[in-house]
């Protein structure tokens, strides 16, 4: 799916009328120097745009709310290369609502130590600027993301790349809209929520349509654009042959094929970037989205079965974060343990919906019958998960506010065959171990649902939840279950006092 607009951050350099014009001058050269490079960076997962030095309030206030008003500017870099009295910062930094990021660096990675004069020391004087400016920013409390180091440095450029894909990500998070096609699944708690307060929160937009309203779209599809697409999965999948041309079941596979492009052309009509079903709410349709729901979120939609609209809505945000990294990231569901002492596992997987993005190999694709829903047997890709570093995350409705959980993993290679399993999946090792990891998620209202992702980091979900606003309750390797508990107290203080 495309985006609505290229997006871009902006990179504003602070200082004042203190110095004059020469000072000046080599300020706006040396910031051009960096945002340029910056925008050359192929790490930074969009355009870094120039603006020029800020030096007033008025200035200052000026580029916050012309930031706050581009749809294309997904947040700020800002670096003060000189001192830049904060007072000045605090009409415009009230009125923005971009996120952040402090870049405390300096032009010259060195001490010229044989030629440091004042002069010198007027120009590069970040290092107290820098905390000037930090200082307002923290007493006006206001989340932001600080990066220190010189801007040359590969891990500084990583960081400010990590951070503006975030940026990116919570941009569209602020102007995503889910269609909900059914509600959700009878009785399930955590997959309900406050969709009122999600707005609020996230800007998400949860609305509904009649499932009528999209078998009607379905039922609109040509034979010969169902032609074309059968033939696209023939050529991308190891097809099983009674679905192909001629086989018994191609009649089930060309209805998939129709649900796909209807579904497509339902969300792009309606501007949705992420959409959820739900296996008891099928009335017309002859099977439940398998393939349809697998290729959507390949191509970047957010989805989430069983009415699931929070694990949708993060699905694409996600997506939209990981986007051009290696790896790939899929809605997934913790299905089933391996509790052999010598190497626990987790086996994720879902009745079908889990994204070929993340896909090791070639896709099967496959037809089975599905135990609930009471719908024709169901058309899926089935693979095995790529290896390495991923992680699980997980947003909840507290009630009162909303949780971002993140659970470190690794992804692990599937050694044994498992020839009656008919559903795509992966193997993962949680991290500190699976005892202390599950116990810490159920500890911490975690759903059964996630986003799994090898494209985004840990500390880019923390990241996110900054901008949002939310608590993150991160587990990983250094997570320990006594002091997890007394942070899952501490933020119950702390974001019950906020209101959040
Ligand atoms: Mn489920």
């Amino acid at each position: 799916m495309k985006p609505a607009h290229t997006p871009e951050i902006w990179f504003v350099t602070g200082s004042q009328n203190l110095y004059g014009p020469e000072t000046l001058r080599q300020v706006a050269a040396h910031a051009q120097t960096v945002a340029a490079a910056l925008d050359a960076d192929p790490g930074l997962p969009c355009r870094v745009v120039y603006k020029p030095t800020v030096t007033t309030p008025e200035e200052i206030r000026k580029v916050c709310i012309d930031a706050s008003a581009s749809p294309a500017c997904a947040g700020l870099i800002t670096w003060m290369h000189t001192f830049s009295p904060a007072k000045m910062w605090i009409s415009g930094l009230t009125q923005l609502t971009k996120p952040i990021c402090h870049l405390h660096t300096q032009f010259n990675r060195d001490i010229p130590w044989g030629e440091i004069d004042m002069d010198f020391m007027n120009l590069n004087q970040s290092a107290h600027g820098g905390r000037e400016y930090g200082h307002i920013l923290t007493r006006l409390r206001i989340p932001r993301e600080v990066v220190v180091g010189h801007w040359e440095d590969p891990a500084v450029r990583g960081h400010l790349g990590a951070w503006a894909a975030v940026a990116v990500g919570w941009q569209e998070m602020r102007n995503l809209k889910v269609v909900r096609f059914g509600d959700n699944m009878r009785y399930v708690a955590v997959t309900d929520g406050d969709k009122v307060e999600a707005e609020r929160v996230f800007g998400v937009q949860v609305n509904t349509h009649a499932m009528g309203d999209l078998v009607a779209v379905v039922n609109d599809q040509s034979d010969a654009a169902v032609d074309t697409l059968c033939a696209e999965y023939a050529d991308s999948y190891t097809v099983v042959p009674e679905l192909l041309k001629g086989g018994d079941r191609h009649a089930s596979l060309r209805e998939a094929a129709r649900i796909e492009l209807g579904i497509r052309a339902f969300m792009e009509c309606g501007g949705y970037g992420a959409f959820v079903d739900c296996f008891e709410d099928l009335h017309g349709l002859p099977q439940l989205p398998g393939i349809a729901s697998q290729r959507l979120m390949a191509d970047g939609y957010g989805f989430g079965p069983e009415g699931d609209w929070k694990h949708a809505a993060l699905v694409r945000v996600m997506k939209v974060m990981g986007a051009g990294k290696p790896g790939g990231t899929s809605f997934m569901e913790d299905y089933t343990y391996h509790f052999d002492p010598s190497g626990p596992r987790c086996l994720g997987s879902h009745m079908l919906e889990i994204c070929p993005s993340i896909a090791a190999g070639k896709p099967r694709c496959e037809i089975h019958p599905l135990g609930i829903g009471g719908k024709g047997d169901p058309v899926r890709l089935v693979f095995d998960g790529q290896t390495g570093p991923a992680i699980n995350a997980s947003l909840v409705d507290l009630g009162n506010r909303f949780r971002l959980l993140v659970n470190a993993v690794e992804s692990v290679s599937i050694t044994e065959p498992m020839p009656k399993l008919p559903v795509a999946r992966v193997l993962w090792d949680a991290k500190p171990d699976l005892q202390t990891a599950a116990a810490a998620w159920i500890l911490a209202g975690g759903a059964h649902h996630t986003c799994f992702s090898l494209s985004v980091s840990a500390e880019q979900m923390e990241s996110f939840a900054e901008m949002a606003g939310i608590e993150c309750v991160l587990i990983d390797e250094s997570t320990d279950l006594r002091a997890l508990k007394r942070d899952l107290r501490v933020g119950e203080t702390y974001y019950g006092l906020r209101g959040l």
